[in-house]
């Protein structure tokens, strides 16, 4: 069995890894790199192997830097087979569709300014088409810790990686002539969130493959961190102003419903208050979790079966047409807005930010992460102003940053989960090169390796 690494190599985005057993190729997710535009030739770029010789794509989950280059592996030739599970599948769809609108609009604004300075055409890295073409590639539909056949030696289980809906760890089990098993990690979540079950542990296998974003720090405990939204909004609405929070479509956007629901039920939050999701791929996906109660933790799943929606709150609403979110900007005061992106880099949340940043009565909650040069991370780090939409907008607002709802395990449980498997061999992937290197000096009775891109391991 042999692995070789094609992207989120000593970095975080851009998940790609092949492997290859038994005459058959197999690719574990074809993830975007995202940050930067300098990335946007790297994701044009080759992918290191030929798109046509790959036999299936095994997809961990939904997050486009794990599904975001799979509509161009199929438009320069893949035929293959994609195995996800059911809410992967949906969640993907979303996602891809967003993404190959935006690759064509981005295009179409780049073919103009082209077309002024007389360069060539612009075409973008895929189109809707090509993820109509994608969706077609979809085969069976992955259950967790049921074993899918893709030869009759080679086999590949999900398990429950507990990071969004749908999440797996993937384990690949070759039993032709001397056995060779291998799991990826996919991302691996947090213990004890909402509405997800926790991180299960594979069997063990001779190497895993595993994630390294948070392996050199402890999150902040989840507990503090509601209490801290509570308060920043029962504050807000005290001094007569608007909630802005920029979330990200999938999962953040529905655990903070959950938590505004919950908030309403311990009398904690005002039952009147309104709350605003306002972000059609949010609603979009928000819908996909109705569907698939299956993937919920027990208890989240027994009050779903009772009749409770756990995203449904009294004073909810959902905005999907411009037209109702541009209504939006006439709210003085006592709402919740919640849009994208959620490092206000493009969106509705921008609009939202113009019309509240100024005043003073207002505030904006971060709940995610912010990555340098974005708007998010330009008002975390104390802007007086920002520019939006051409003109200047004085940051008057009380601005609050609350760290406390990570999606992904951090160094203790990355460590616990390594731990649980023994394996001989550790492949650190999807991580900055500093913080991986912090990871493996916590690793032991394990031979650790750091691919770079283009790397070959044997198993
Ligand atoms: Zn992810």
């Amino acid at each position: 069995m042999k692995i070789s690494f094609h992207g989120a190599d000593r970095e975080v985005t851009g998940s790609c890894h092949l492997v290859e057993s038994s005459g058959k190729r197999i690719l574990i997710d074809c993830g975007m790199y995202q940050g930067s535009r300098e990335l946007d030739e790297e994701n044009a770029g080759d992918f290191g192997f030929d798109p046509r010789s790959v036999d299936f794509l095994l997809l961990t989950h939904a997050h486009l830097d794990h599904c975001g280059r799979i509509p161009l592996l199929v438009k320069r030739g893949f035929r293959g087979e994609i195995i996800a599970t059911a809410a992967t599948r949906e969640l993907a769809r979303i996602v891809m569709l967003d993404a190959g609108r935006l690759h064509e609009e981005e295009a179409q604004r780049n073919q103009r300014h082209a077309h002024r300075r007389g360069e060539p055409q612009h075409k973008p890295l895929y189109g809707t088409l090509d993820v109509l073409q994608t969706l077609d590639r979809f085969g069976r539909t992955a259950v967790y810790e049921e074993s899918i056949a893709l030869t009759p030696t080679l086999h590949a289980t999900y398990y429950d990686a507990g990071h969004i809906l749908g999440s797996a760890s993937i384990r690949i089990e070759d039993t032709q002539g001397s056995a060779r098993s291998v799991i990826f990690s996919g991302d691996l979540g947090n213990s004890g969130r909402a509405i997800l079950r926790d991180p299960q542990s594979p069997p063990s296998a001779d190497a895993v493959v595993m994630e390294t974003t948070y392996g050199d720090r402890a999150h902040k405990a989840l507990g503090p961190s509601i209490e801290e939204l509570y308060d920043a909004i029962t504050d807000t609405f005290a001094r007569g102003g608007n909630v802005v929070i920029p979330t990200f479509a999938m999962e953040r956007t529905q655990e903070i419903l959950y938590y505004l629901r919950e908030g309403i039920e311990k009398k904690r939050l005002p039952r009147s208050m309104p709350v605003y999701l306002d972000s059609p791929m949010a609603i979009s996906a928000t819908e996909v979790f109705d569907h698939h109660p299956e993937c919920f933790a027990e208890k989240d799943r027994t009050l779903f079966e009772g009749g409770k929606d756990p995203f449904a709150l009294p004073g909810l609403r959902f905005t999907r047409d411009a037209v109702d979110s541009i209504a939006l900007n006439q709210l003085v005061g006592g709402a919740v807005i919640m849009a994208g992106s959620g490092m206000c880099t493009g969106g509705r949340v921008r609009h939202h930010l113009r019309h509240n940043l100024w005043r003073q009565d207002s505030s904006v909650i971060f709940v995610g992460y912010a990555a340098q040069g974005t708007l998010a991370r330009i008002l975390i780090d104390g802007a007086k102003r920002v520019t939006l939409f051409g003109e200047e907008v004085p940051v008057r607002a009380r601005l609050y940053t609350i760290n406390g709802f990570s999606a992904h395990a951090d160094r203790n449980e990355l460590l616990a989960w390594q731990k649980a498997l023994r394996p001989k061999r550790t492949i650190l992937v999807h991580g900055d090169a500093d913080v991986m290197r912090n990871f493996a000096t916590l690793l032991s009775d394990t031979e650790v390796v750091m691919p770079a891109k283009g790397d070959e391991i044997e198993v």
